[in-house]
Order: C-alpha cells, then structure tokens, then sequence
C-alpha cells in the first residue's frame, strides 16, 4: 500500500520507500562486518518488526538464523503500558548465541528493556538490538542499541510494519497518522 491510496489518514511522510531502503541496506553492511565470523541469531519482535527483518535479513551477506518472539505492552492503544507478556517465546535456546534483537521502533523503552533482561537471563555470548526507528524524546527508560536506523519526532506513526489497531503495516512508507483517525 502507498501513501496515495490512504486519502488523509497521513499528516505527514517521515520516510519514504528510498530512505528505508538505503538505511536498511547501512544497516546490514554494519552489522555483516561488527559480526564477520560469528554465528549471530536476529531475533524480530512480532508483529512491528516483521518488514524490517524482512529487508535488513536479505540485505545481509552471510546465512543468518531467524527466530521471532511476540512481547505484547500496548493492547489496542497508542501508549505503551509497561506490563509485558510473553505471547510467543523464542523456538530455541539461545545460550551462548550471539543475538541482535531486531526491533521496528524504540519509543519508552519499557518493552525493550523488559525483553533485554529477559533474553539476557539465559544465558547468551552477547546481546544487541538494531532498532529500525527511535524517539529520543520519548525515552523512559536507559536503553542503548547498537544500530539505530533514523531518530524520529515523538509522534505516533505508522507503516512499514508499524500499525494502528493492527492496520496500516503493510504501508510501503513511515508516515504520522492524522489525529482524526485515532481520536
Ligand atoms: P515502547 O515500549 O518502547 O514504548 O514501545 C514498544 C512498542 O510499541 C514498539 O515496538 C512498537 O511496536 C509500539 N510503538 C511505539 N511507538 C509507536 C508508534 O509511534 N507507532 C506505532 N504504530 N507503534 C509504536
Ligand atoms: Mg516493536
Ligand atoms: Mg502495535
């Protein structure tokens, strides 16, 4: 879906399909050489991450396994609540793995850091997160990834994975949602 067939359920467009596609691909040729010669494990945070792992995992050059966790904080809102439940665990056990978290947007935090400490009580070589998307404004709690895609305005937006009540993910572009559809 483009941003032309949403009429004025956008704002604004943050990020066309160009600029995803070029950090995306800044993205993996970082992490292809920080990781060269090591076995890393991406692990997406369903459902928002699901187009950047998507990209930056076949923007990648080595053969990389993927495993996928769905954490829920938000419900159907736009803030996130802090409380985390597990709705899908990770399929293997990641000891001694070297993990990138892969994450669509760092916002509060909450959810990020609560699954940091999760995934870093088992035991793995190293724990990392690439967030595609970050509000500097918005940050609750002390969380630092290693890779971060763009540093946007505290707005809520949607797309390129990113949804509102479940919709707009499939958006080929990260836009800010127009108040009108949410309030
Ligand atoms: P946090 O716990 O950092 O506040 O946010 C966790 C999750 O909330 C993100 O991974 C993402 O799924 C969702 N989220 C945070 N900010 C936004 C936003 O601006 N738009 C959308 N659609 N989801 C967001
Ligand atoms: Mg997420
Ligand atoms: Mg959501």
């Amino acid at each position: 879906m483009d941003a032309s067939d949403l009429g004025n359920d956008l704002t604004q467009v943050l990020l066309d399909e160009a600029a995803i596609d070029t950090k995306v691909r800044e993205l993996a040729a970082q992490i292809d050489a920080d990781y060269a010669g090591k076995d890393l494990l991406l692990v997406g945070v369903l459902k928002g991450a699901l187009m950047v792992m998507a990209d930056l995992s076949r923007a990648m050059s080595g053969p990389v396994e993927m495993d996928w966790m769905a954490v829920s904080s938000y419900g159907a809102g736009t803030k996130s609540s802090g409380v985390v439940r597990i709705m899908k665990d990770l399929d293997r056990d990641i000891t001694g793995r070297h993990v990138l978290v892969v994450e669509d947007i760092l916002d509060s935090g909450l959810t990020l850091s609560w699954l940091l400490r999760n995934l870093r009580s088992r035991g793995p070589a190293s724990v990392e997160v690439c967030t595609f998307l970050r509000k500097p404004d918005a940050l609750k709690v002390q969380v630092e990834p290693r890779y971060v895609g763009y540093d946007i305005p505290n707005e809520f937006v949607v797309g390129y994975g990113l949804d509102y009540a479940e919709k707009y993910r499939n958006l080929r572009v990260v836009g800010t949602l127009a108040p009108h559809v949410y309030s």
